[in-house]
């Protein structure tokens, strides 16, 4: 199902598409999936619960309160984590990739090998110090060579329009710094508690990416 306009977050960036309802005159719609296949255009996968929905009908789209939340919350949890690997092994820790849906988060980062226990100890305590502290998550708009003058981290793959860019901060300071399109928490305490619950390589080279 294809909107002229949708508050539903389409997978992008790592970050899981939002989950919702979509209601018509005499039905509704549960929303399974949302992607954005092209620049500009947010499809709806669904499944039509009750009713039959037709051509231009009016809808009413319904992001599930609780998912977003869900959402925030995990996807926020990823900027705090890849801030606390910086912070622990030092700048070339990059986040190559990630994955985030309610109530988990897994962070990609090419290194040279696993980590030890007392820096993956050290990663958890970094960022459940950062969500204790209660830092204020903010996003700002400027163009890239703006961003990148300010610290912020672009994402491998990922392409950005160079007049305007959305900066995302947690923090005082260069601590997170972010390009992101993401929905993220007001203040870092929303995340809640962070734990490490595993880390494995998916690369058998010397670099292999690590998760
Ligand atoms: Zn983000």
């Amino acid at each position: 199902m294809i909107l002229d306009r949708t508050p539903f977050y389409a997978e992008s960036g790592g970050q899981n598409a939002d989950a919702g309802v979509i209601e018509f005159d005499g039905g509704s719609a549960e929303v399974l999936d949302v992607q954005r296949p092209l620049k500009g255009l947010v499809v709806h996968q669904i499944r039509v619960v009750d009713g039959e929905l037709t051509l231009d009908a009016d809808v009413r789209a319904k992001v599930d309160p609780e998912w977003r939340l869900g959402a925030r919350q995990a996807h926020s949890g990823t900027h705090v984590v890849h801030a606390a690997l910086r912070q622990v092994l030092g700048p070339t820790a990059l986040q190559s990739g990630s994955y985030n849906r309610p109530g988990y988060l897994r962070l990609d980062f090419a290194w040279k090998g696993g980590l030890s226990q007392q820096e993956r100890h050290d990663i958890e305590d970094v960022s459940n110090l950062a969500v204790r502290r209660d830092l204020p998550v903010t996003a700002t708009y400027m163009p890239l060579p703006e961003a990148r003058a300010a610290g912020a981290i672009a994402l491998f793959g990922e392409t950005y329009n160079p007049e305007k860019v959305r900066v995302v901060r947690i923090g005082p300071g260069q601590w997170s710094i972010e390009l992101c399109g993401g929905t993220h928490v007001e203040s870092s305490s929303q995340i809640g508690p962070l734990v490490v619950t595993g880390e494995s390589s998916v690369g058998s080279s010397s670099a292999g990416s690590r998760r």
